[in-house]
């Protein structure tokens, strides 16, 4: 994986805490943390020496910093009583040129090591490990490899595994040619057809620039950083990847993952102690200290500003063909390693462009003159020095100049007024509650956090310190009111190191890519000699039938499936009745002085015509004013009184029967316990006097939704086929293509290009009727003890102030089951004897058909979809059927679709919902990923697989089923799906009884063909053999 440009240290927006050790009840306990504490600076353990010992008691965690003596590795540990313990290696790759040789590195290390010689070690652990999280990124200076774990074994084989991927790995020359790029026949075994570039990396790079803003995000680095490594593409320009030799990869890997050039960060509660010992045995002890020269020198600041102007594709579901140019201007910042100053400007960037009452969208996006921000607009900490940029899209190329003036004007309007005392009050209690809401991959978040900082050997201690750090900041405003206003003097007005980039679509630009992708394929082929050839031809065919060979696994370690917990922990629920009528969920959890508040609305009385607005009315029902709040007012509410609130359409199924299905929308929200009641006001103000008057802005919100929908295409095309496929299979199906689907991106692009939105706007107040009232309505609660009877008080005076609809509304479709949410042993007590019952909609009289579908898109690579209807969770088969998926993608679909056919990403997986589905992800191929699909199905049927690999599947299916939970998420699924624990305990049972019987049955009776309804999609370009075949609906 390749990460570019994404902003991975903003405080805002990556730190949650987290703890997931919930079973234990252990909300005060500091074990961990007592433990490090006792460390002594100057100890030497395994090995290393401890250097520092810190409480940051802000998140609950002790910080130990050792380094290793014969090497210098450097090592930090977060001690803190959260199971889900991490461990990640992080090197400093800085490339010189756009090979892309350190992400088809991240890629080679991942095939094979000295330990464990078979092939693709990391993927086949995913089967092996109940691992919460595994994966490598690519980042622009660094590369990073973490998991995660619950489990002290695993962590253990995990730990083999990644280390002696990264320090002794084969680097087969096999492996660089699939993983990063080569020359090769199109039929592989057939040397008449023509040679052409394939390879994993060199596919995923085309996919990736197929997306517009990192093509933005991309060049913008690159130009306002010229002068090193961060003038290049560190994942690689698919027109320089084939320029990579063999010779250069090995000799990068040699220079750059080395001990003395690596961090290495572990957290959790596992003592520190046998980690050191491992990584000091397995890896470490093997090496002598070298003298990295991987730092990224000082970018010069330059005298005058800059100006680029590049181009891409036109997009053709973004709304207004003629407005489709991006613009920012950006500036310069210090070292991301000058903590404080980091600090001050990342909540600097958020005054200046967050939310409806920042100066920036008040000047640029209520101007109406783009849809959105530009990407990457704000604060950009990824690389040694940091940069700050703003900027509009959906700019028309008349207005570009506008928009410049717009961003000088305001800097100087800030410089002026300064920001108003309570929004830098409503930004730290973002940073206040961010800090206690618990998140369940909070190592992860913190390694991502730290990780930059780090990298340029900044203190990620002093980072942590959260709360000194807002002291400070409380303290340089009340000592200089103008603190803000002369750092925006500094660094936005008197800064020459200032970047103008515009982009513009160029309706040929994806034709010149091809050709001189093209120019480079004839160069390379014309510089073959005769032998060269017949060595590729014969390459071509070794790769081939390395990847097709049955591969021994048996040299990597495991867990075995009676390592996997036998009985979920149950969840203590209590359902009690607010105002007499509501059933309220309450959930007691540790959730660290937080409440989390939700609450289901039914939609079933809507009329059908308004379904499609449902997702629109959602977007922007916080966003519009309430009562006596404007809009901007509002913004500022919530900012200061709550984590965030929001609504969202969603369709739930049955877990019994495949035509039934529940619709609503879910009001989520979260806030420190002491502005409980606030929060509720504010809920009862939006149910009772939402706001849709607010014309202009509402246009705003919808430009910037149809965008947002617009720009997430390139990245989740599996999602929308999936949708596609299975449309037409069962009656919740359509409904989630209407909510979710590429028919919503349609609309919404339609929408988008109105010149008058008021007749959409008319249909808001009436989506409320049937949706902002009480009348079919659940809530839920989750919170620790003591808050509870606040809880039950706040929410009992908000269902009080709620109205109730005079006469009864009838439902729009007929019929309607009456479903009791099964209560339950164990924790579903239910004292109060309440029974919360859902309603859900069926329609005994639908009918599945078969439809293909070809969404027609300017992407040089496709997404493939086909959806089968299969059984609901409770059914037997449904359990045999998530392990097949599982058994699929490892065992057959992964090596056809990715290996062989050079896609990013394929496999199989069982919605909620009962449908089987089958994808590709960024694959340069369509009707052979179908073919692939159809052989997978066979292979399935056939039951070529073996116990150790269904026990392999039966991990991988449960470490996703164990996955921690959150506090705030306790219960969700009982309160959502109305799935009580022992439903769910009866599914595990069904799981851990599959057998190789059984899926050979489910294979049979659901995948071949004519057994049941198939559903297809692609997205992608332009396709010969899809356009001559009748039964695929081109769009
Ligand atoms: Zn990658």
């Amino acid at each position: 994986m390749w990460r570019c440009g994404e902003r991975a240290c903003g405080v805002l927006r990556r730190l949650s805490a987290g703890s997931a050790d919930l079973r234990a009840w252990r909300w005060r306990s500091d074990a961990a943390c007592a433990r490090a504490l006792q460390y002594r600076v100057g100890e030497k353990i395994h090995g290393f020496t401890v250097s520092q010992v810190t409480p940051v008691p802000e998140l609950s965690l002790t910080a130990v910093k050792l380094s290793h003596d014969s090497t210098g590795a450097r090592y930090l540990h977060l001690a803190r009583e959260d199971t889900n313990n991490l461990f990640s290696v992080q090197f400093r790759t800085t490339p010189t040129d756009s090979t892309g040789v350190p992400h088809i590195l991240e890629h080679t290390v991942l095939c094979g090591s000295r330990r464990f010689p078979c092939r693709d070690p990391f993927f086949k652990m995913l089967n092996r490990s109940l691992s919460t999280f595994m994966n490598a990124f690519t980042a622009s200076d660094y590369t990073l490899y973490p998991f995660s774990t619950q489990n002290p074994k695993d962590f253990q084989n995990l730990l083999s595994v990644y280390l002696d991927a990264a320090f002794f790995p084969c680097l087969r020359e096999l492996d660089f040619w699939q993983e990063g790029w080569r020359l090769e026949h199109e039929n592989p075994s057939d040397a008449q057809t023509p040679l052409v570039f394939k390879g994993v990396v060199f596919n995923e790079m085309k996919g990736a620039f197929t997306d517009n803003e990192r093509i933005f995000s991309q060049h913008l680095q690159n130009r306002l950083l010229p002068d090193h490594t961060y003038s290049v593409i560190s994942g690689g320009d698919p027109l320089c990847i084939p320029d990579l030799t063999w010779e250069q990869l090995k000799q990068f890997h040699a220079t750059h993952y080395h001990p003395s050039n690596a961090r290495f960060f572990t957290y959790g509660n596992f003592p520190l102690e046998q980690h050191l010992k491992q990584i000091h045995e397995e890896a470490l002890s093997k090496f002598q200290k070298i003298e990295p020269s991987t730092a990224v020198p000082a970018q010069k600041p330059w005298d005058k500003p800059r100006e680029f102007q590049i181009t891409c594709a036109p997009d053709s579901l973004a709304a207004g063909s003629s407005r489709q140019t991006t613009v920012s201007v950006s500036f310069l910042l210090p070292e991301i390693t000058d903590t404080f100053e980091a600090f001050t400007l990342n909540l600097l960037s958020s005054l200046l462009i967050g939310g409806p009452n920042s100066p920036f969208y008040k000047a640029l996006i209520e101007s109406g003159l783009g849809t959105d921000f530009s990407p990457d607009v704000g604060y950009n900490g990824c690389t040694r020095e940091a940069y700050f940029s703003v900027g509009l899209q959906g700019v028309s190329e008349k207005d570009v100049q506008t928009v410049r003036d717009i961003i000088d004007r305001t800097v100087d309007d800030v410089i002026e007024k300064g920001f108003e005392d309570d929004r830098i009050e409503a930004l730290l209690h973002k940073i206040e509650i961010q800090m206690k809401h618990q998140s369940a991959s909070f190592g992860l978040a913190l390694a991502s956090y730290i990780a930059s900082c780090w990298n340029h050997d900044g203190d990620p201690v002093e980072l942590l310190k959260l709360g000194s750090q807002v002291a400070q900041f409380r303290q340089c405003l009340q000592e200089n009111p103008k603190f803000l206003q002369e750092k925006v003097r500094q660094y936005f007005k008197n800064n020459q190191h200032k970047l103008t980039l515009s982009m513009k679509p160029d309706d040929r630009y994806s034709e010149k890519q091809t050709q001189m992708e093209t120019e480079k394929l004839k160069q390379k082929v014309n510089s073959l000699s005769l032998k060269d050839k017949q060595q590729i031809y014969e390459k071509g065919l070794e790769l081939q039938a390395q990847q097709s060979k049955p591969q021994d696994a048996s040299c990597l370690p495991a867990l075995k499936v009676s390592d996997i917990e036998p009985t979920i922990p149950f969840t203590e629920l209590e359902v009690g009745l607010a105002a007499g009528e509501i059933p309220v969920q309450y959930c007691a959890q540790p959730t660290n002085g937080v409440v989390y508040f939700r609450a289901f609305s039914s939609l079933n009385t809507l009329p059908e015509e308004l379904r499609p607005y449902v997702p629109l009315f959602c977007s922007v029902l916080t966003k519009l004013g309430c009562g006596v709040l404007d809009y901007r007012e509002q913004a500022q509410q919530i900012e200061l009184k709550t984590g965030g609130m929001t609504a969202s359409a969603h369709v739930l199924p049955d877990d019994s029967h495949l035509d039934t299905y529940e619709q609503g929308v879910l009001f989520s929200s979260f806030c420190l316990d002491r502005n409980l009641p606030d929060m509720m006001h504010l809920w009862s103000e939006i149910f009772n006097n939402p706001c849709f008057e607010e014309e202009e802005h509402f246009r705003v919100l919808v430009k910037m939704a149809a965008q947002e929908l617009s720009n997430g295409i390139p990245d989740s095309g599996h999602l929308y086929a999936s949708v596609r496929a299975s449309r037409t299979l069962t009656p919740a199906g359509d409904l989630q293509e209407t909510f979710s689907g590429m028919d919503q991106v349609r609309l919404m692009k339609r929408i988008a290009e109105m010149t008058d939105v008021r007749p959409v706007l008319r249909k808001l107040p009436r989506i409320r009727k049937h949706l902002l009232t009480c009348d079919n309505m659940r809530c839920s609660v989750n919170a620790t003890p003591q808050q509870m009877s606040q809880a039950e008080k706040a929410v009992e005076n908000f269902i009080g102030s709620l109205s109730r609809s005079k006469k009864e509304r009838k439902p729009v479709r007929p019929h309607v089951v009456e479903k009791p949410v099964p209560s339950g042993l164990g924790g579903s007590t239910h004292a109060s004897g309440c029974q919360v019952t859902r309603k859900l909609i069926t329609d005994p009289t639908f009918s599945p058909c078969q439809m293909k579908t070809h969404f027609l898109l300017p992407f040089p690579v496709n997404y493939v979809g086909e959806c089968v209807r299969t059984a609901p969770y409770t059914d037997p088969d449904h359990a045999s059927l998530k392990i097949l998926a599982c058994l699929m993608t490892a065992k057959f679909l992964h090596t056809e679709i990715r290996e062989k056919g050079g896609a990013y990403g394929g496999g199989a997986k069982l919605s909620r919902s009962g449908v089987f589905t089958l994808y590709s992800y960024r694959d340069p191929h369509s009707t052979e990923t179908l073919q692939s699909f159809a052989k997978a199905v066979d292979w399935a049927k056939s039951g070529r697989f073996t116990q150790q690999d269904i026990d392999e599947a039966k991990l991988s299916v449960f470490s996703a089923v164990d996955a921690p939970v959150a506090p705030s998420d306790k219960g969700l699924e009982h309160f959502l799906y109305g799935l009580s624990d022992e439903v769910k305990q009866a599914h595990r049972e069904q799981l851990f009884a599959v057998h190789r019987e059984g899926l050979i049955d489910v294979s049979n009776k659901y995948l071949g063909l004519g057994k049941s309804t198939h559903g297809l999609a692609l997205l992608g370009p332009e396709n010969a053999k899809i356009a001559k075949d009748p039964s695929w609906i081109i769009r």
